[in-house]
């Protein structure tokens, strides 16, 4: 049912500072052998669990590009050591701050085939709102960089509803996307978490409401699709052929194996993750048992966030029956509202339905 390929994850939770509107897990780095050390070990763990074909690796944070190229290097051979590996899309989370400290030709001589670039806007004014630590010039020297090393699979991350952002910004950033042939772009609207910084001012931000939220994504969308990049997830644009492989693995109900701390896996119809502490990890890094995966119900949640949406035929296949009719009856009452379509290959959310995702993905 989870099909014989895997993913890895490699979680790399430090950065340098904390971006005052982002609540993942982060340190700054330190113990920075011991830590490859203990993803080594984790790696040789999770190695005699599984003789499955791992087909993507995935270095995310944090910032994995403070790990110098010697320690990525390491881990990717580590993996190879430990696990069947095939024809991998290896992919790399980059801080453009970063840019003169990574030896991306190397990083490719170790297999690196794709870079996701955080740049989240190319105007100087929205990066500094946003407390990032590097300016437009240092996403143009990283493409520079990457452009010299052959690396060409890279996906650019674009923050939506930022204070001051117009959607004149906007359109500026997809147009740097199409001139710099960017082949992937990850668009998500800013959301304000508790225990942030943001949270704390919210008041004094001047933040867009639903409503020109829900304005700003669309126009995002319409902007993107305009430039030849395909809406294959709500959040995520592409040119043809380069879709995260990574990523939809996680959307396909696919196997993956997520080391380091605050990583998550999904092994063998069951959920895993390690704890939100390096300290834990370092010392004692256990594996915690998160819960079963309720398969069906899981992957039909998933698959509405895709284009796609659940395809009778990729059900059958997966699960040996047809979509159960509930869902189909369930989804048909938001045809009429033109937020769901429905046919006989399966049920898909519309451009306008993916606004309301999270409410109709429930609900069907
Ligand atoms: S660099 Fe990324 S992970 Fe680190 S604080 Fe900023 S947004 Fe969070």
């Amino acid at each position: 049912m989870y099909g014989n390929n895997l993913g890895i994850y490699i979680h790399v939770p430090f950065c340098i500072s904390k971006c005052p509107y982002c609540d993942f897990y982060s340190v700054v780095p330190e113990n920075l052998e011991s830590y490859t050390h203990s993803i080594c070990r984790e790696i040789e763990k999770w190695g005699r669990k599984s003789d499955k074909i791992v087909n993507t690796i995935y270095f995310g944070g944090g910032t994995p590009s403070l790990l110098s190229c010697n320690v990525i290097g390491k881990i990717i051979e580590c993996i190879h050591e430990n696990f069947n590996v095939l024809n991998p899309e290896i992919t790399m989370e980059v801080n453009p701050a970063d840019y003169a400290f990574v030896d991306f030709k190397e990083l490719k001589n170790f297999g690196l085939s794709r870079v996701s670039l955080g740049a989240q806007s190319v105007c100087d004014e929205e990066l500094k709102k946003l407390g990032r630590r590097h300016k437009k010039n240092d996403i143009v020297m990283t493409l520079d960089s990457l452009r010299k090393a052959n690396i060409d699979n890279i996906s650019l991350d674009l923050m939506l509803g930022i204070p001051v952002q117009t959607i004149d910004s906007i359109e500026t950033f997809i147009n740097f996307c199409k001139i710099n042939e960017i082949k992937h772009v990850s668009a998500y609207l800013l959301k304000i978490e508790k225990g942030t910084k943001f949270y704390a001012n919210r008041e004094k931000l001047s933040l867009p409401n639903d409503d020109e939220s829900a304005d700003i994504y669309e126009y995002t969308v319409r902007c993107l699709e305009n430039k030849g990049y395909f809406q294959y997830e709500i959040s995520n644009f592409s040119m043809p052929g380069f879709e995260s492989r990574h990523n939809l693995k996680y959307w396909n109900l696919e196997e993956y194996i997520g080391i380091g701390p605050s990583a998550h896996s999904l092994f063998e119809g069951k959920r895993f993750y390690y704890k939100n502490s390096l300290r834990d990890f370092l010392i004692n890094p256990e594996i915690c048992f998160e819960g079963n995966c309720d398969s069906r119900e899981e992957y039909c949640m998933l698959r509405l966030r895709l284009a796609d949406g659940i395809n009778a035929n990729l059900y059958k296949k997966k699960f040996g029956t047809d979509i159960p009719e509930i869902y189909f009856q369930r989804a048909k009452k938001y045809i009429s509202a033109g937020l769901v379509d429905v046919d006989k290959n399966g049920i898909y959310l519309t451009k306008k339905g993916f606004l309301l995702s999270n409410t109709i993905i429930g609900e069907i």
